[in-house]
């Protein structure tokens, strides 16, 4: 990962930022290490969409009113602001709910007029079901099958597996650019520039790298990039696709409604141009208002500042978890995000996980929405602790004290 200094950056005042971490659970400090799941959110955020909601509360593009070209303004800006953060052109970045509708809309806008029976989608075997569960909906309908990249003992891929499964029946490969349950990071530059050689599409899901990460979309080559916004500190039910302009012109709308439209009539409707043309109904406003916020917040912390603490996080914690017996870590990538993915000999995930709660600590456990990685590994579940770059040193030390606590009650 990029590496950067920042001694001039107070972690301890941005975490202060984040009003929910000064609350306790269970009389207990809440140590929050749950980010993969869901991003924490800043007061600026918080207050975005609160001021959004007090002063400018209109619809976007339909009214000439005050509130209304404020409210338009608003969105609009926030789009801008996450076309610069992404590195992309706002006329190539659809606004929608998350990850899950960008690449639903992949899926169906894209590949489902497009697939024949005998193509192919490859998948890897780190993918979250948002980006293996769509593709299977567009096999069954198109005759298309589903090939697996899979991945060595360290949690990352096998790319010469991966490159060999390029074959020309392959359409379209889908991949992960972070791992939400190994941290794995994969190298998405180089894999979209094989893909590409070969006449493939690729779709890269940047749930868990956006929030970590400089981003430089541009470079990295891909045919699609997915982002959901509540894992980069903004509102839930906000997010985008980038797609390259000429995909965004050959797609047929997904769902269809106001604001997507330049003329309808019962004989037929002209469709807007651009990205619009898959933002059928009333956005959520307040939310692009607040992920506008989020990008700002971020951007002003740099990217590559969060990304060093998060990894200075990262060696503290791993280095600290080697030292309780029986510990098991899922995911030792070389490159690999603040993910931590484990197990105790002796201590079901969930057992392990109610517990920790009790002593304020959460942390995720479960399949992850990742079944297939949960069947590669032959458990039903891991403990799954992800760190942002609010969480400190301290709070380390005090879930590995805990850890130790449980692990003893459950031994
Ligand atoms: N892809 C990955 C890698 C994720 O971690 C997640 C969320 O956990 C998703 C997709 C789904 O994103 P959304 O919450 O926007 O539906």
């Amino acid at each position: 990962m990029t590496v950067a200094q920042a001694p001039s950056i107070d972690w301890t005042a941005v975490r202060a930022d984040f009003p929910v971490l000064t609350r306790e659970v269970h009389g207990k400090p809440l140590i929050y290490f749950d980010s993969a799941n869901t991003g924490q959110k800043p007061a600026a955020v918080i207050e975005a969409v609160d001021d959004f909601y007090r002063h400018h509360n209109a619809n976007v593009s339909r009214a000439v009113h005050a509130l209304g070209s404020e409210a338009t303004e608003a969105y609009e800006g926030a789009r801008a602001k996450l076309a610069r953060f992404l590195n992309v052109r706002v006329e190539e970045l659809v606004l929608c709910s998350g990850t899950t509708f960008a690449i639903n809309l992949v899926a169906y806008s894209w590949a489902l007029p497009r697939l024949r029976p005998g193509d192919a989608i490859v998948l890897t075997r780190m993918e979250h079901h948002a980006n293996i569960v769509p593709w299977q909906l567009v096999a069954q309908r198109t005759g298309a099958t589903i090939k697996v990249a899979e991945i060595d003992e360290r949690g990352q891929l096998d790319l010469n597996q991966l490159y060999a499964l390029l074959t020309p029946e392959v359409k379209l490969l889908a991949l992960t650019h972070v791992s939400n349950v190994l941290g794995t990071v994969n190298p998405v530059r180089e894999i979209c520039r094989e893909a590409r050689k070969r006449g493939i599409a690729t779709l890269v899901d940047g749930s868990q790298a956006a929030p970590h990460r400089p981003l430089d979309i541009a470079a990295i080559g891909c045919d699609f990039y997915a982002i959901t916004g509540h894992k980069m500190s903004g509102p839930t039910g906000t997010g985008a696709l980038w797609a390259r302009r000429e995909h965004l012109d050959a797609m047929p709308p997904f769902i269809g409604g106001g604001e997507m439209i330049k003329e309808v009539r019962f004989e037929g409707t002209v469709f807007a141009d651009g990205p619009r043309k898959f933002e059928a109904g009333t956005p959520n406003i307040a939310g692009f208002v607040g992920l506008g916020a989020a990008v700002d917040y971020l951007s002003a912390l740099g990217m590559a500042h969060i990304d060093a603490h998060e990894q200075a996080l990262l060696a503290y914690a791993n280095e600290a978890l080697s030292q309780v017996p029986g510990l098991r870590i899922f995911g030792q990538a070389q490159e690999k995000a603040a993910v931590i993915s484990f197990l105790v000999e002796g201590a079901h995930a969930h057992d392990l996980a109610t517990l920790l709660d009790l002593e304020g600590v959460a942390i995720r456990s479960g399949h992850h929405c990742a079944h297939p990685l949960m069947q590669h590994f032959g458990v039903p579940a891991t403990c799954r602790a992800s760190l942002a770059f609010y969480n400190t040193h301290d709070e380390i030390d005090a879930f590995v004290a805990a850890l130790n606590k449980v692990r003893k009650l459950l031994a």
